[in-house]
């Protein structure tokens, strides 16, 4: 029986970028490492076993830990909650090569990819997911369940709410100290925007300067 068992939960792309990672922070004699995925079909992906939920549950082990490698906020909150309801506990998956400088205050379950920066007094929430080259500059509020795509340029005094997705490369104007920009909750900020301002709750901007998606119905 190992005496930690950690899992990835989700073998698709970003479960796959995310378990040589977690494999860096956790490898050790006592810890074995796993994929969980629903779909019944995958047995082992890039030589690692995949169980499905069921499974992990009976897998005996001292410790059980779990990471939700899925980037849809909604996603990742059910089964976050489900798993900890079942008495797992969350494991935070940081690259060693992320650079984090001061008074960096982050929540649990956070999956922060290869070349990360959070500069300083920055304050995040719980499952955090930065992908690759993305940063976080200084006095930046980031809510719960925010998700950043690869090579986002979140720029000082920026306050992100809860759900929000931030789309491949996307750049978010700096903010001024006691008037940040503010991205919405459950906004979503499409590939390559350049935000200039304020984000509605719930929209999705595009383009350079960012505007409101207008849907042709
Ligand atoms: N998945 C799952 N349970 C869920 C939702 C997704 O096991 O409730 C798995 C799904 O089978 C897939 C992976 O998680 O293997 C999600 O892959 P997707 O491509 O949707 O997300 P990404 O890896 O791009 O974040």
């Amino acid at each position: 029986m190992a005496g930690k068992l950690v899992g990835i939960y989700g073998a698709s792309g970003f479960g796959r970028e995310v378990m040589p990672v977690a494999r860096e922070m956790f490898a050790s004699d006592d810890c074995e490492l796993v994929f969980i995925d629903d779909n019944p079909e995958l047995v082992k992906v890039n030589g690692v076993r995949v169980l499905t939920y069921s499974d992990f549950l009976k897998h005996e082990a001292e410790e059980k830990r779990v990471s939700v490698a899925i980037a849809d906020a909604k996603t990742r909150r059910e089964i976050e909650e489900r798993c900890y309801s079942d008495g797992i506990k969350p494991a935070s998956v940081n690259s060693p090569n992320n650079v984090v400088l001061d008074e960096v205050q982050i929540g649990s379950a956070s999956i922060l990819c290869p070349f990360v920066t959070l500069t300083s007094n920055i304050t995040i929430g719980q499952s955090f997911h930065a992908n690759i080259y993305s940063y976080v500059a200084h006095d930046c509020v980031i809510g719960d369940y925010v998700t950043f795509a690869p090579a986002v340029k979140c720029n000082g005094n920026v306050v992100i709410e809860d759900n929000a997705y931030i789309g491949t490369g996307a750049i978010i104007k700096q903010g001024q100290p006691g008037s940040p920009i503010v991205i919405g909750e459950g906004a979503t900020v499409g590939m390559g925007a350049v935000v200039t301002k304020n984000v509605a709750p719930g929209s999705v901007v595009i383009g350079n300067p960012a505007k409101p998606l207008v849907r042709n119905s």
